[in-house]
């Protein structure tokens, strides 16, 4: 390496987030923790209780519960070797480079596939590996759970599209299909939005059918698509063949006119999934819940059935989900457990954050206790100073105590930039009269008080 070289490596740098991931700062961390107690609390009252899951799990876990062809698997998952097996993968590695040969083949050759891990791209696999793992299917069912935090996705980044992003999962595992159940899943979930005034809310719901009358629906969507192949962008084309359930998600404004005509999935249900379907329906409306039908809202998995949801909401231009959810009761069994009913639904929490800032809700709305700035000047001050902080603080209250002496014009100043409400003055007259000098920085008002009177005299004011 030349001289130059290394100098320019010692060389301090600024570093960036990586790209799509981000720094969540505040005060708007105080608007998330909100939304993620508000979470807490409404979950904990339909009886769901709380599971924290990993953030790595094997590739082969998403593999299987999101699908192999799915976007997500496809194209945006975070995958890599076990760092406990880097050297192995390396050795293998080069010793495939240097057999010279052009495949490289895929990184599941260089290691076994359970050797290979990924981010978590989603919650419900992992809170389905953990019921089978943890026979969960032994408790009083239905198990009702639900978990929060950062996901992974390595999609292009835009507003409300992030690479780390969070969601809040719920879901119901075990006992029965009835509706009630699907209905009260959704239920839920518009309780907690109502809770936190979200704006613009709007849920639609569909019934995709199940083993028995989807695959007669999807031949018959396949052959209707056919007929206007030509007309069609290439991504639908291709889907055509390989899941032409997925077109009806397209968003592409040149095919919308063909896809409003083909035919719905409702006209195609077999009786026991129109009895559902009806049933839910019912179900939603005893609870109040208002909704609207949309016969496009499909998911592309065959363990996917019945019941699937969306919810949008204001302000988040085309990136405006900000719930999807759905029934999949093949899911547990497809990861070795027993045959177990599933719903459940991810919340996007960027989103939602993204839409309550959008309409008005201020973070600084989370109701803080006042801030009271401690203003002291000399030694015996100071140990009072500190005595009064762990006083305050106890009761509560937010206090601010600067850690340096500072005469009082520029504590006050430094108070004033702060937004702090009161300020204590404490100066030697104060420590040896036992008067403090309560100041309200509003008005100026200054008030002596004992140091056995503050709290609660500060109570009163709040
Ligand atoms: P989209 O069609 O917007 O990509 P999706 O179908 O991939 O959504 P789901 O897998 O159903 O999304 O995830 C549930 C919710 O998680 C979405 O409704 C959305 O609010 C949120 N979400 C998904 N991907 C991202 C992302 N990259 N950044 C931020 N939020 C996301
Ligand atoms: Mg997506």
């Amino acid at each position: 390496m030349s001289e130059g070289a290394a100098k320019k490596e010692d060389k301090p740098r600024k570093f960036q987030a990586i790209r799509g991931t981000r720094d969540l700062l505040p005060p708007e961390t105080a608007l998330w923790n909100r939304v993620e107690q508000t979470a807490h609390e409404v979950f904990a009252t339909f009886g769901f209780g709380e599971i924290r899951l990993p953030i790595v799990e094997e590739v082969e876990l998403f593999a299987r519960a999101v699908g192999q062809e799915t976007d997500i698997v496809n194209k945006e998952m975070c995958t890599f070797p076990n760092p406990m097996r880097f050297s192995e993968f390396y050795r293998r590695l080069r010793e495939s480079v240097s057999k010279g040969t052009n495949e490289m083949g895929t990184l599941t050759d260089l290691l076994p596939e359970s050797e290979m891990i990924s981010l978590r791209p989603e919650a419900t696999a992992g809170v389905c590996r953990a019921y089978v793992e943890h026979n969960m299917q032994q408790l009083p069912q239905p198990v009702k759970l639900y978990t929060m935090g950062p996901m992974f996705r390595w999609e292009r980044p835009q507003k409300g599209r992030y690479r780390q992003f969070y969601q809040i999962d719920a879901e119901v595992l075990g006992g029965t299909d009835a509706p009630a159940i699907d209905a009260e899943v959704i239920e839920m979930v518009m309780t907690f939005f109502e809770r936190l005034g979200l704006e613009g809310v709007q849920l639609d719901i569909n019934c995709i059918g199940d083993k028995n009358c989807r695959p007669k629906y999807v031949e018959l969507l396949r052959a209707e698509l056919s007929k206007v192949k030509d007309k069609l962008g290439p991504d639908s084309q291709r889907r055509i063949e390989t899941n032409p359930l997925r077109v009806l998600d397209s968003k592409l404004e040149s095919e919308q006119k063909l896809i409003e005509r083909m035919p719905h999935i409702a006209d195609h249900l077999c009786e026991e999934c129109a009895e559902n379907y009806r049933g839910v329906k019912k179900e939603l409306e005893l609870r109040g819940v208002k909704y609207g039908e949309n016969w496009r809202l499909v998911r592309g998995l065959d363990y996917y059935m019945r019941t699937t949801f969306e919810i949008t909401a204001k302000g988040l231009g085309s990136q405006n989900a900000v719930c999807g959810g759905g029934r999949y009761d093949g899911l547990v069994e497809l990861l070795g457990g027993l045959p177990t009913k599933g719903i459940g639904f991810a919340i996007g929490e960027d989103r939602l954050i993204l839409s309550l800032l959008e309409t008005g809700h201020s973070p600084l709305a989370t109701r803080h206790s006042p801030l009271l700035y401690i203003a002291w000047m000399g030694e015996k001050a100071y140990t009072t100073a500190i005595r009064a902080a762990k006083n305050l603080r106890n009761a509560g209250f937010r206090v601010e105590l600067p850690p340096v002496e500072q005469k009082f014009g520029k504590a006050l100043g430094q108070a004033d930039k702060l937004g702090a409400r009161f300020a204590l003055i404490l100066g030697d007259n104060e420590v040896s009269s036992g008067e403090w000098t309560l100041k309200t920085l509003a008005d100026g008002k200054q008030e002596k008080l004992g140091e056995s009177d503050l709290v609660e005299h500060l109570k009163k004011q709040l």
